[in-house]
């Protein structure tokens, strides 16, 4: 629930009036106008998948394009009068996400993509232990990244194998005594995503933390629904390694480069498996032996995605400029008028909440589940309401506080009450198959 101290008050009634009395209380309101809005009857709810288009991005890539590409040429890989400094752009760009997830300067850098940063971090992780057989991961995780740790199981030498441990029964919560019972002195690493992609639970990264380092074990979070989500303090935390996503609530545009933090303690002891010239002490010396550099940046690999890496600045500045405690304000209290709507509306219509209730325990999303909810998801698609479906019954709802309304999700629950309780969605013949 929300503190009497947020602006938001207590326990929401789930009308349109109150909605509306939400969003006048709203010091985060003003930030809706720093998006891209096109099309403001659409009621976008998946800013978890893929986070809306801020207005200042379009410049700053305008001008990456036309200025550094389009003029400067390759002047810009070094400073220039108009910008440049492509070379910096990864650790710069790094060092803010760190402000944003509790890092200091110098652990945080922007390289490829999540899956391909997990798997880099996991060999580092598992080269530092190896005495110990096992991996730790839940049910829970994302699919990319249990696929991720068993390559890296299969290619550590010598061989390791990932211990998964069931989800809590109702598959919403993790089960955290059979976590526990799982790490032990052979657990050479426990990696865990920290909002879960279904359910949206968020695990106490501090205590599992802790938990794994009396095992010995080391830690790799990953943050691709935490990290502009909630609040993070990773050096605080004592954490080993993260990554994240940084298309999602980071809103840095399709297929942007993802971050990876290591604790600037380990960075000395830990190698990455791939070698290449952008983690190389002397990129442009062209000598013929690896030396790493020092630092976070020898997880680098080659040349990044200089516009993409590019577009990710702005949309960080927004969050920074917000501050995490407001966001996290708003973002719960988005969640209570959600399930509170859901309550009234939803659960008689046979709908259950798929997300934990407690609110120190949700992230920035919420699934409500129905049976019917892949073809519940088209209908509302087809009256301009987008979640996403996520297998095999859940409809998932991303409540970004920089542009969600409370009346959004009013309008949302709305449709979907009308669409459910009319059977619009037995009308539904064809399930579009779409990325969501
Ligand atoms: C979104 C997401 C990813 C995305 O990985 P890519 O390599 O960018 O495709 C990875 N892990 C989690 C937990 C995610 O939510």
């Amino acid at each position: 629930m929300t503190t009497p101290s947020t602006p938001f008050g207590n326990a929401p009634v789930a009308t349109l009036e109150q909605a509306r009395v939400l969003d006048r209380a709203d010091p985060l309101a003003r930030f809706r106008d720093a998006f891209v809005i096109e099309d403001p009857d659409l009621l976008y709810l998946d800013g978890n998948s893929l986070g809306r288009l801020p207005v200042r991005t379009r410049e700053h890539v305008r001008h990456a394009v036309d200025v550094g590409w389009g003029r400067d040429l390759i002047r810009s890989w070094s400073e220039t009068p108009s910008g440049g400094d492509w070379f910096d752009a990864p650790a710069r760009i790094g060092d803010r996400i760190g402000s944003l997830i509790g890092a200091a300067a110098g652990q945080v850098t922007v390289s490829d993509s999540t899956s391909v940063n997990l798997f880099k971090l996991a060999m580092a992780a598992l080269g530092a232990r190896p005495g110990r057989s096992k991996i730790v991961s839940d049910t829970m995780n994302f699919p990319s990244d249990l696929y991720v740790l068993q390559g890296a199981a299969r290619a550590a030498v010598p061989e390791r194998t990932l211990a998964l441990v069931p989800a809590a029964s109702g598959e919403i919560e993790p089960d955290l005594d059979a976590l526990d019972a799982a790490i032990d002195d052979s657990t050479a690493l426990v990696s865990l995503s920290l909002v879960t992609f279904k359910s949206g639970y968020l695990y106490d990264a501090a205590a599992l933390t802790e938990r794994a380092h009396r095992s010995g074990a080391l830690v790799l979070w990953d943050l691709s629904h935490a990290a502009g989500a909630v609040p993070l303090d990773l050096d605080r935390w004592n954490v080993d390694l993260a990554v994240g996503c940084s298309y999602k609530y980071l809103n840095g545009g399709p297929g942007a480069p993802a971050f990876l933090y290591v604790n600037q303690v380990l960075q000395p002891m830990l190698e990455s498996p791939i070698w290449g010239w952008f983690g190389q002490t002397d990129p442009f010396g062209f000598g013929l032996t690896y030396r790493p550099v020092e630092g976070v940046g020898r997880f680098m690999v080659g040349t990044p995605p200089v516009l993409s890496t590019l577009a990710i600045e702005p949309g960080l500045e927004l969050l920074l400029e917000a501050g995490m405690p407001a966001l996290r304000d708003k973002s719960l209290a988005l969640g209570s008028f959600l399930i509170a709507a859901f309550e009234a509306r939803l659960e008689p219509l046979g709908f259950s909440l798929g997300s934990p209730r407690p609110a120190e325990r949700r992230g920035s999303h919420l699934s409500l589940r129905h049976p019917d909810a892949r073809r519940i998801g088209q209908a509302l698609r087809e009256h301009g309401v987008i979640p996403d479906f996520r297998e095999p019954d859940n409809l998932r709802f991303g409540l970004v506080p920089l542009y969600t309304s409370f009346e959004d999700v009013w309008r949302a629950v709305d449709v979907l009450a009308n669409i459910v309780s009319q059977g619009g969605h037995e009308r539904v013949t064809h399930v579009e198959s779409i990325v969501t």
